[in-house]
């Protein structure tokens, strides 16, 4: 395969505007995959159940396929990409394997939030962009206003845009041909030594680790030594090949192509994400690779019950060798007992972490509320790193001298202007500062006639971490898209809130709040406590207290006597099954202080907001 019939590309779009449906397309007119039946969307390349149910993807799939044009087979290098801002990450990798992007915007609704960040990322890599308006089909489609639209915000030609529809495939077969006209071939030469990019890695329960690779330049062969530039480490080159979608062995691969390598790696943290491997003595210098994926959600994971933990940590291992961006520590409370402490990308990582450890797993689990790591920073400007609010230090005693700052993120919502108002009341609630807002339609209007506008603020991550995006979509009746970059840290008031119960703390519960905050929060989650929690034969109370100071208070009244007395007298069968069964809640009971907490308490506090 010479480099010039090679075209490496992306898909790129915001979440739902069509990628993976038209992927399934590409695949099928080039006979990659057999052509789906009517009115079924069989989305190929959605492998993970998570992502056939939540119509999502969450990892970028890569798959091969040959296209004959100008009486030249063509091999043509697909990476589809997720669409959400916790995976960004997911896409900037896939497009450091491509040479082009296909950017597609739905017809109906036009540019939405990630339209825009991943076009510049796109743009910032260089790469060739072909746009596209999908959905055509749609009665609600608007291609000439969103063609303007596309011009004046991505600065695109009009006439370069393909308009097409994924679902019945109208206008798919002009992409094949541009991808070959106007995406550039690869460079790299069989000449040179061989320079192989490491840009994804899978798990396969036999053979192990496999990496997918872009050959920047030499051969790539079976049975070749190989070297790590990251870890220096040394591998035997067992297997190499094609994903057509599954993998097709080929013994070789020549510069320009992309495809997996399997050699022997025993754990996935082997196959370094932006690595470049070289031959064994004929070292190259390593390509620049992008930034780990960095956890900005943090939140412990235990077992509804206590004896299963061994079961739960093998499950986390296990999902976690096909999610390298999930960190995990061991983490132990006095109320919930031994867990771990897993760092997601963001929310929905978390949820979708936490589906597929329901789902593929079947573990009853209790997620603790998310947190974002904070920097504590002492008086001599040392600076700690803190993702457990168990362990945030005391920060209102001043003689401690200690300040925190928290992540902050660069927040863009595209909506309607009739929600402008909406919109930015939210943003205030959760601490957003320098709001601003451009219309995106230079003087055009949208269908209902209202323009459309971009509204960017700064925002602490901690609010956008819980239920930001659900409020924003039904503020807005669900027209407004979101997206949101790192923005650094800034200086805030915040201090750590503990609850107590009989005037013992229950660690699991810590939460870190903003001082506008505390009030609210404390009193809220005092009420959840007292409806939770089963009465005892005392007087529980239930306290929240930032510092010194108790924020909030609530009691739990004593119970009159013994559960048995009330049984009128005495049918001892009937007395035995009611200590037994007090027996068997005694299982699932976790001592704080003199106070019997059920487990399923905790389930229900934290679940539920
Ligand atoms: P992704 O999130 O970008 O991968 O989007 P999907 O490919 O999962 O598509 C999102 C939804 O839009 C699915 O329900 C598709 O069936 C639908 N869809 C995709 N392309 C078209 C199209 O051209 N026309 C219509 N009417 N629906 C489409
Ligand atoms: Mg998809």
């Amino acid at each position: 395969y010479p480099c010039d019939v090679i075209r490496n590309f992306s898909i790129i779009a915001h979440i739902d505007h069509g990628k993976s449906t038209l992927a399934d397309r590409l695949l099928e007119l080039t006979g990659t995959i057999p052509t789906a039946e009517k009115g079924k969307n069989a989305q190929f390349l959605d492998k993970l159940k998570v992502e056939r149910e939540r119509g999502i993807t969450v990892k970028a799939q890569t798959a091969s396929m040959f296209y004959d044009y100008n009486g030249k087979r063509h091999l043509l290098n697909l990476i589809d990409t997720p669409g959400h801002v916790d995976f960004a990450w997911e896409v900037s990798r896939s497009m450091a394997a491509s040479q082009g992007a296909l950017l597609l915007v739905d017809a109906s609704q036009g540019v939405q939030a990630q339209s825009i960040s991943v076009f510049h990322i796109a743009k910032e890599r260089g790469l060739k962009i072909i746009p596209i308006l999908n959905k055509i089909d749609l009665p609600a489609a608007q291609p000439e206003l969103m063609a303007a639209q596309m011009e004046s915000t991505f600065g695109i030609d009009p006439a370069d845009i393909i308009r097409i529809s994924a679902k019945t495939g109208m206008g798919v077969p002009e992409i094949l041909r541009a991808v070959v006209e106007r995406i550039p071939p690869p460079t790299g030469s069989t000449e040179e030594p061989l320079k192989a990019f490491l840009f994804d890695s899978l798990y396969d329960r036999y053979r192990g680790v496999i990496s997918l690779v872009n050959v920047q330049s030499g051969i790539l062969r079976k049975g070749d030594k190989i070297q790590s530039c990251h870890t220096r480490k040394r591998y035997e080159v067992t297997e190499v090949g094609l994903m057509h979608p599954e993998e097709i062995p080929t013994q070789i691969l020549y510069p320009g192509q992309v495809g997996y390598v399997a050699c022997n790696m025993k754990v996935s943290a082997e196959a370094h994400i932006g690595d470049t491997l070289h031959r064994v003595g004929a070292p190259v210098d390593s390509m620049p690779g992008f930034k780990a994926a960095k956890a900005m959600v943090f939140a412990g994971v235990f077992p509804v019950d206590t004896r299963d933990f061994p079961k739960l940590e093998e499950s986390i291992k296990r999902l976690t060798l096909t999610d390298r961006s999930v960190t995990i520590q061991r983490e132990s409370s006095s109320a919930l007992g031994q867990g771990a402490r897993l760092g997601f990308l963001g929310t929905l990582h978390m949820d979708v972490f936490r589906q597929r450890l329901e789902d593929e797993y079947d573990a009853n689990i209790i997620i603790t509320a998310p947190t974002v790591p904070y920097k504590i920073i002492d008086r001599k400007g040392v600076e700690t790193m803190i993702s457990n609010p168990t362990q945030f230090p005391d920060v209102t005693d001043s003689g401690a001298g200690l300040t925190v700052q928290e992540p902050v993120v660069h927040a863009s919502i595209i909506a309607p202007e009739d929600y402008f108002g909406e919109i930015s009341e939210l943003c205030y609630e959760h601490r957003a500062d320098d709001l601003e807002h451009k219309y995106l339609d230079a003087g055009s209007a949208a269908p209902d006639g209202s323009a459309r506008m971009m509204i960017t603020c700064v925002i602490p991550l901690s609010e956008i971490v819980t239920d930001f995006f659900d409020q924003l979509k039904s503020r807005t009746s669900g027209y407004a898209s979101f997206d949101y970059e790192d923005a650094g840290y800034r200086s805030s008031n915040l201090s750590k809130m503990v609850f107590l119960l009989n005037g013992k703390p229950v660690d699991a519960l810590a939460l870190i709040v903003h001082e506008s905050q505390k009030d609210k929060i404390g009193r809220a989650w005092v009420k959840k406590l007292h409806k939770v929690i089963p009465r005892h034969l005392f007087e529980v109370p239930i306290q929240a207290v930032v510092g010194r100071k108790v924020i909030a208070r609530e009691t739990l009244s004593a119970m009159r006597a013994d559960v048995t007395a009330g049984l009128y007298g005495g049918h001892y069968e009937r007395k035995m099954k009611h200590l037994d069964n007090q027996k068997e809640g005694k299982k699932r009971m976790k001592r704080v202080g003199q106070v019997d907490l059920p487990q399923e308490a905790f389930f229900d506090i934290l679940s539920k907001k």
